[in-house]
């Protein structure tokens, strides 16, 4: 275990098995609704999850990825999305899936799905997979339609989520020591 982790959440165990199930989820889902998909991975804390998950999808499947940061270095969401102001996808007629690490205050996904919904060709659906969802208010009224775990409202690293940057490369989802977030 890392020197700074205080405790393991999720054992790299008990996220692949997960990550199995949710997998079959998401395919069935996507079956019934025309058998293809494209995913959108909210960078970077989604990497991880992203690439364990979507090698467990066996249907046709697009991939895009779009930089969205709301933390800006701390532990807690500043509240502000920054889209790049180029980025012009083409997603029409598509079975879009959002993916992001963790759904917190909400106001992430609620802006990307309200980004998404306003293009001049929108997506055919617009579905958001999360790795992980907190058990607290949202500040947004936005909820995932496909979740890998319900946690308590700890700050987590680890399995792509960072704390400055760092612990993206833990192999499971942990609680680091109050020291460590000085
Ligand atoms: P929201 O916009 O829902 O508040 O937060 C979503 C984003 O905030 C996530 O994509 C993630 O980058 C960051 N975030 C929220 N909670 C945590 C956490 O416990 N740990 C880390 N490392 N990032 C978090
Ligand atoms: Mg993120």
């Amino acid at each position: 275990m890392h020197k700074d982790v205080e405790r393991i959440l999720l054992s790299e165990r008990t996220i692949q098995q997960r990550l199995d199930a949710l997998a079959q989820e998401l395919t069935d889902h996507y079956r019934c609704v025309g058998g293809e998909l494209t995913a959108l991975v909210l960078l970077h804390g989604s990497l991880l999850f992203a690439a364990d998950l979507l090698r467990c999808i066996p249907i046709p499947l697009q991939l895009e990825c779009l930089r969205v940061s709301s933390y800006h270095g701390g532990t807690e969401s500043s509240g502000s999305v920054l889209f790049p102001p180029s980025w012009t996808p083409s997603f029409a007629e598509r079975h879009l899936l959002v993916l992001d690490d963790i759904l917190d205050t909400g106001r992430t996904l609620h802006a990307v799905c309200a980004q998404l919904q306003q293009l001049s060709a929108p997506p055919r659906t617009i579905k958001t997979c999360v790795l992980l969802r907190k058990n607290r208010p949202r500040s947004k009224p936005i909820d995932a339609d496909f979740v890998g775990f319900d946690i308590g409202d700890a700050f987590v690293v680890g399995y792509g989520l960072d704390y400055r940057e760092r612990y993206r490369n833990l192999p499971y989802v942990a609680v680091l020591k109050p020291e460590a977030i000085a």
